[in-house]
């Protein structure tokens, strides 16, 4: 079997690592061609020495100019690329044949509308860029040719959960039903959410994340995110999404049938099995993860989401429900919410109402190109960055 080339974006993050960790296990069928990143030198130098990629990227340019001193002292290869630009190009890359795009926040919009126009298959863990991106995004998938395959766990589990043929799924889904841990004040007294510090928002129960996903999992905007993905990637009206949280991250997602039958995907909580799904998809292969030890594993619970702790994830339904570039809008706010708050410079209960007050200020129009879209993003993050800077005063 010839070696399927492999791109991804974001890889000195939490999913690039595990993304490497399962091709790592796998070197007859795949090789790493391009790597991108930020600023984290010293992961990607490391990345660098133990996958050898023919093209390597990191967005902040003073980053690209040390890793470039660094590698060269190592003997390793000399080029480093820093532009957006880049990012786009080595997402497209004739050589490359799958890009996983795990940048994290509307930063990776650009680069994975890019692999998903050229025709790749596309790992999707970057939601915010299908968020911002909509129905633009879909129909690039459509019009590349390629193949997208979710990696957030949830949809990796629908899509499991799904019949193959996709001209199906209107006439005989139900709903999809989205399963939400509930994060780390699931049952913290609501009155001392405003205390919440940003080491306590980052420290979630069940799942080694990085920090943007983890504070949106503690609001549960990380499930309002999710329920408009769902919309796109899946193609289902709002009102046939529905979120249950289900403390112990055993049941990834389910679907439930016209005929009352529903049908779930289970594993334990490791980001490995839905990455490995989608590199080896309609196959699979070994992921590094545990099997579930059923006799061992307990009680599955589930509860219904309470709108007093989590107001965030109610609005995913009215964004979607709004004009369209509204999910824009509401992605924009939260990425500067999100940032306010792990710089302390905002409560933790402000992040809704940063989230909030930026939706009321702006009223888009519908977005037509990726130049909308970035025009958009730009303009909430601005209305946001005002509201934040009233917070302070
Ligand atoms: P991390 O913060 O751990 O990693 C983000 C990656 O993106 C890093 O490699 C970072 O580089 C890079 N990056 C950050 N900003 C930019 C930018 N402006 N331009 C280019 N690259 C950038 O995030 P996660 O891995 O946790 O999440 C990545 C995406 O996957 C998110 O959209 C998240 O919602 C989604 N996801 C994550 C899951 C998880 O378990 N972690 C589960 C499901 C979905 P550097 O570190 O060098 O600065």
């Amino acid at each position: 079997m010839k070696k399927q080339k492999i791109t991804i974006l974001g890889s000195t993050g939490s999913i690039g690592k595990s993304t490497l960790d399962v091709v790592a296990r796998h070197p007859d069928r795949f090789e790493v061609y391009a790597l991108s990143a930020a600023t984290n030198v010293a992961e990607m130098a490391d990345q660098v020495a133990r996958f050898a990629p023919k093209r390597v990227v990191m967005a902040d340019v003073a980053s690209a100019d040390q890793l470039a001193i660094l590698l060269k002292q190592k003997g390793l290869i000399a080029g480093v690329e820093s532009a957006q630009s880049a990012i786009e190009s080595i997402a497209s890359d004739p050589q490359t044949d799958i890009v996983m795009a795990a940048i994290v926040g509307a930063a990776g919009l650009a680069p994975s509308l890019a692999a998903a126009r050229a025709g790749k298959r596309l790992l999707l863990a970057n939601k915010e860029a299908l968020v911002v991106g909509g129905d633009l995004f879909m129909n690039a998938v459509k019009a590349g040719g390629g193949k997208l395959l979710p990696i957030d766990s949830e949809h990796s589990a629908v899509f499991q959960s799904l019949p193959e043929d996709a001209s199906t799924w209107q006439r005989r889904v139900e709903k999809i039903i989205l399963t939400a841990s509930g994060g780390p004040f699931r049952t913290r007294d609501v009155a001392t959410l405003r205390d919440v510090t940003p080491a306590q928002a980052v420290a979630h129960p069940n799942w080694v994340m990085g920090r943007k996903i983890s504070v949106d999992s503690a609001t549960m905007m990380n499930k309002a995110l999710e329920v408009i993905e769902a919309h796109y990637l899946f193609g289902m009206p709002p009102e046939k999404i529905e979120v249950v949280i289900h403390p112990q991250s055993i049941i990834h997602s389910m679907v439930q049938y016209n005929d009352a039958s529903t049908v779930a995907q289970l594993g334990t909580p490791d980001m490995r099995v839905p990455i490995a799904y989608g590199l080896s998809w309609p196959e699979r292969m070994q992921s590094g993860a545990h099997a579930l030890d059923f006799s061992k594993l307990g009680a599955m619970t589930f509860e219904e989401p309470d709108r007093s702790r989590f107001p965030g994830l109610f609005l995913a339904w009215e964004a979607m429900k709004a004009p369209e570039g509204t999910c824009a809008v509401l992605n924009a706010a939260n990425e500067i919410a999100v940032a306010a708050f792990l710089d302390e410079k905002i409560r933790f209960d402000q992040i809704h109402q940063v989230n909030t007050e930026t939706l009321s200020r702006i009223a888009p129009s519908k977005p037509s190109s990726l130049t909308d879209l970035l025009g958009l993003d730009e303009i909430s993050r601005e209305a946001a960055n005002q509201v934040v800077k009233g917070l302070i005063c």
